[in-house]
């Protein structure tokens, strides 16, 4: 019942075997921060910053951006806030960049390919992510990363913001945030190894990542019905983008809508993942079923799966599994 689901939120989220799986919460405006608390989420997994810059003709500034992450910071008192940077493209900024939608704006200037082209737009967040992370930690994460050239052109124009706020005399955060990338995109699950060199964590995006590897649009109803996060190919990525930031020691974490479906944390746990983040209001649900789960269970369960030739066959051993 809702009031048992509430009484979770205290209790902590292990397995019956003792190992933590962290949940944190996805948000799209500072509003929702108390939604947050109420959840008991351990920290915010996913900032979609790009709600900052939607109906509206101009873009907001660093003053704007700073305060409304400033906000989500200061609530979380202490607990990670990890933002990511603009996520849209020509189809939705045309008016306020100049620039033209092009024929496919899901394959097109979007993302952190945008920020890079026009990169005052990712100046203008470092700033903002920097100011607010004065006051508590945040963590910077880049959408739609397909390679590591992307990540060190990214990482050079965040060193270039540092050094202009030093050069400023401007206070800076201790430590710097960690940079991240979304793996989202199949070249990004497939070369994670690389990428995992690069960057200080991975936020694994299943929503984009299920879009790419099945070459389905997200927003298209005549191809809605075969749209399927546990077809073979989706979930072999993700083993593979957890196993390569486990063997490079970087903190890995899932913050596509999987994460919140509570039929698929075993799932996701056999497949190495420890940290989830989802709309706030399946976080209690999710950490029952956690509570339930034992290492060596959710282990065999995802075994099990990753041998399956379709997503029929997986939904069924999904439906039916019992140890979790
Ligand atoms: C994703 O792609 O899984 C994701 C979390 O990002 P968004 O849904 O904002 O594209
Ligand atoms: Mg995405």
């Amino acid at each position: 019942t809702r009031r048992s689901l509430l009484r979770l939120r205290d209790v902590p989220s292990v397995t019956r075997d003792g190992v933590p799986v962290h949940l944190h919460a996805n948000v799209e405006l500072p509003s929702e921060v108390e939604a947050v608390s109420q959840s008991g989420a351990e920290g915010i997994g996913l900032v979609r910053s790009e709600f900052l810059y939607m109906n509206r003709d101009s873009l907001p500034g660093v003053e704007e951006q700073a305060e409304a992450f400033r906000t989500l910071i200061e609530h979380m008192k202490g607990r990670p806030v990890t933002i990511r940077t603009l996520d849209l493209g020509g189809e939705k900024l045309g008016d306020a960049l100049d620039i033209k939608a092009g024929a496919n704006p899901a394959l097109g200037l979007r993302a952190v390919r945008l920020s890079l082209t026009r990169t005052e737009l990712l100046r203008t967040q470092y700033a903002a992510i920097l100011r607010a992370a004065c006051h508590g930690p945040a963590r910077i994460l880049l959408p739609m990363v397909c390679t590591v050239d992307e990540v060190r052109a990214a990482r050079g124009i965040l060193n270039e913001v540092v050094a202009s706020f030093r050069a400023e005399g401007q206070a800076l955060p201790d430590p710097l945030p960690p940079l991240g990338v979304m793996i989202e995109v199949p070249a990004a699950a497939l070369s994670a190894d690389a990428l995992a060199r690069e960057v200080d964590f991975f936020a694994i995006g299943t929503n984009d990542l299920t879009q790419y590897a099945l070459a389905i649009d997200r927003t298209d109803e005549a191809v809605a019905h075969l749209y399927d996060p546990l077809h073979p190919a989706v979930l072999r990525l993700i083993h593979f983008a957890t196993g390569a930031a486990q063997a490079a020691g970087i903190p890995v974490s899932l913050c596509g809508e999987m994460a919140g479906d509570p039929r698929l944390t075993a799932l996701l746990f056999g497949l190495g993942v420890r940290e989830l983040s989802m709309a706030a209001y399946a976080i209690p649900a999710v950490k029952q079923r956690v509570r339930r789960i034992t290492q060596d269970s959710a282990r065999e369960h995802a075994h099990r799966i990753l041998g399956q030739p379709d997503a029929r066959h997986i939904a069924a051993l999904v439906d039916s599994f019992s140890g979790g």
